[in-house]
């Protein structure tokens, strides 16, 4: 495999496009331009699922290699977008807490829970009734910022151009798009992929997303504190308050609703005062079984899905874009889990 398209430019194409370059293959991405994942996210990259207190899937090989990826990425890019987070849990209930307090002392969980002796020592001005705990491991990437660096290093590579992928354009049996012939072309298209004629058996679904930009002069810089959602401290007294969870609302607007629905995420953990800067809103690209959805279709040899990162893709690109570039090129089986053939029946 010499040439490859791949449509879209989000986090899921773009560590792709730089998986398969770092194999000295020849590039091109097209993306329409409009992103309403990759930019919106937060970027946090957090091992664990607090409702059950259970290791997200497969987080032990994600999280160290995101790491390497993303610091490697700032010395190519030379721009600065990672950055240690820590992360603590308010409970819920005694029940969380007691997961937690098993979990702690298991092998699996010692990279990722801190161990406490006592839960409930006393965080200034926060709620918690149940006491919390401290996640290791955790970090957070600057999203708008390593987008705009990403784009800018594909563009001075000359492998991203901004625009549409028109199936007019498409010769799907030749591998050609616009007279130019590929080996392979990889539609990572996020939210989009119902647009696309090749992969809707892949269902896709919206899920979207709203946060808020808060400003307070009393909310703590040094820890994001989480409970029914996440403050996120990002300098200068600015934080990010989310985040909402809408299923099956294919509109991009924000709404009052969710705004309330945020601020009462807020009141939940503090009393401390904030005002409101803004409001964002982006779709997830999730899947209902909750796993990314990777391959190659079974009747169209050469063309590719990469999506369904869903929650996490700032997790999940890294490690998953490495593993999509090793089939693509290799051959290399891809993690039973993640693979398109199994939406067809
Ligand atoms: C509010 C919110 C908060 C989030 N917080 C986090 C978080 O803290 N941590 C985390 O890991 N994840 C988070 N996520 C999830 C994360 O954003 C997604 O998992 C990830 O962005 C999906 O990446 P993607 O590349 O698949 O899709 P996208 O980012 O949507 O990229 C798809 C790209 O394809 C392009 N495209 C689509 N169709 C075409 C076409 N026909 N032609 C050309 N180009 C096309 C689009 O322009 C777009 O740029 C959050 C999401 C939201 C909405």
């Amino acid at each position: 495999m010499k040439k490859v398209l791949i449509v879209g430019g989000g986090i899921a194409g773009g560590s792709l496009a730089l998986q398969l370059m770092d194999k000295g293959i020849d590039v091109t991405i097209l993306d329409r331009g409009e992103n309403h994942s990759s930019v919106i996210a937060t970027g946090m990259v957090n091992p664990m699922v607090f409702r059950r207190m259970n290791l997200s899937w497969r987080a032990q090989e994600f999280i160290p290699y995101a790491r390497r990826f993303y610091s490697g990425l700032e010395k190519k890019f030379e721009a600065s977008f990672l950055a240690d987070l820590k992360i603590r849990r308010f409970f819920s209930s005694e029940q969380e807490r007691g997961y937690w307090q098993t979990k702690q002392h298991e092998d699996l969980y010692k990279d990722f829970l801190t161990v406490h002796e006592d839960f409930n020592i006393p965080i200034p001005n926060a709620k918690s009734e149940f006491g919390s705990g401290v996640v290791k491991s955790a970090f957070w990437i600057r999203s708008e910022k390593f987008m705009t660096s990403l784009h800018d290093y594909l563009r001075l590579k000359d492998v991203l151009k901004i625009e549409t992928f028109k199936g007019h354009l498409f010769n799907q049996k030749k591998l050609e798009y616009e007279d130019i012939k590929y080996d392979a072309v990889a539609f990572c298209c996020g939210s989009n992929n119902d647009k696309i004629p090749f992969f809707k058996a892949a269902k896709i679904q919206y899920n979207r997303g709203q946060i808020l930009d808060i400003h307070s002069e009393e909310l703590p810089e040094k820890e994001s504190w989480n409970r029914k959602g996440f403050i996120l401290p990002i300098g200068s007294n600015k934080f990010k308050l989310g985040a909402t969870y809408e299923w099956n609302e294919p509109e991009l607007n924000t709404t009052k609703e969710a705004r309330d629905k945020l601020e009462l995420v807020i009141n939940s953990i503090t009393d401390l005062s904030y005002s409101v800067l803004g409001q964002k809103v982006g779709m997830r690209p999730t899947v209902s079984d909750r796993r990314p959805v990777l391959g190659m279709h079974p009747e169209h040899k050469g063309l590719f899905i990469f999506n369904g990162l869903g929650t996490k893709g700032y997790m999940l690109a890294p490690l998953l874009s490495f593993e999509m570039a090793e089939y693509m090129v290799n051959g290399k089986p891809l993690h039973p889990e993640v693979e398109y053939t199994r939406f067809i029946k």
